[in-house]
């Protein structure tokens, strides 16, 4: 059902009906916004841009060694507002994202959503905020039992979506492993910097009168909520 033509047909009525150009995907850690974003961009074709992904790839390439941003993203809490913003600014001016983008993880703090209002405004883009909403419980659960393959990113839950052998991707028979941030003391972390810090942003969204889609993402199968997120943009 990914990307089914259906669900890109609902979604290109929605885009074009309302010039939907930006869609930020709003949510807790373990709430689905990478899952979600993924099946998206299939039907948009517009690029999924995860400033967690972007951060760890710019570890990962060995730009930011001299940097704190590795001990930062190990406690679970946020990179500096000045380094994220500035990141994304240039992604967005990139030439993928002149149709269009779906933002995962950012903004994050009053200050980031205040930096994209501004760069959207600038430039006439009405986005539409997403909003998963899931159970707490379910989050800890979710995050406490995910695995990842390192080579395609493609991930995995121990109970609710687990590979077909133990351990391995399905895809590339890699071995799965649990991301560093996964670990309880900083899923904790993480859980406590949404809370102070990104929590304030959804009431931000709301009291500025953005476009938003508010769904209970606790528990629907991805695909499910995929299509429920498709027809609640068209009513948008
Ligand atoms: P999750 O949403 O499950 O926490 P992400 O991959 O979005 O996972 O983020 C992983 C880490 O990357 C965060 O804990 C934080 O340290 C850093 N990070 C990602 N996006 C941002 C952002 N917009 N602002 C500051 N730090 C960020």
């Amino acid at each position: 059902m990914k990307g089914s033509r259906r669900d890109r047909a609902v979604f290109v009525g929605a885009a074009s009906s309302y010039f939907v150009k930006a869609i930020v995907l709003f949510g807790s850690p373990g709430s689905g916004k990478g899952t979600q974003a993924k099946m998206l961009t299939q039907c948009l074709m517009v690029p999924h841009i995860s400033t967690g992904d972007m951060l760890r790839g710019r570890i990962r390439s060995g730009s930011e060694s001299e940097t704190g941003m590795v001990a930062t993203m190990q406690l679970g809490a946020l990179v500096p507002d000045l380094v994220v913003n500035e990141m994304v600014k240039e992604r967005l001016s990139e030439a993928d994202a002149a149709r269009g983008f779906i933002l995962d993880g950012y903004p994050r703090t009053l200050d980031q959503a205040g930096h994209l209002s501004e760069w959207l405004a600038g430039r006439g883009i009405h986005e539409v905020v997403i909003h998963l909403a899931v159970d707490y419980n379910v989050i800890i659960a979710r995050l406490t039992g995910r695995r990842q393959c390192p080579r395609c990113g493609t991930l995995y839950n121990v109970s609710s979506h687990p590979p077909r052998v133990a351990g391995v991707c399905d895809l590339d028979g890699e071995e799965l492993v649990v991301r560093d941030d996964d670990s309880e003391a900083v899923i904790r972390g993480r859980l406590d910097a949404y809370d102070r810090q990104t929590r304030p942003v959804l009431e931000y969204f709301r009291a500025s009168g953005h476009r938003m889609v508010e769904v209970d993402a606790s528990c629907d199968p991805p695909e499910t909520l995929h299509r429920k997120i498709c027809q609640m943009m068209e009513s948008a």
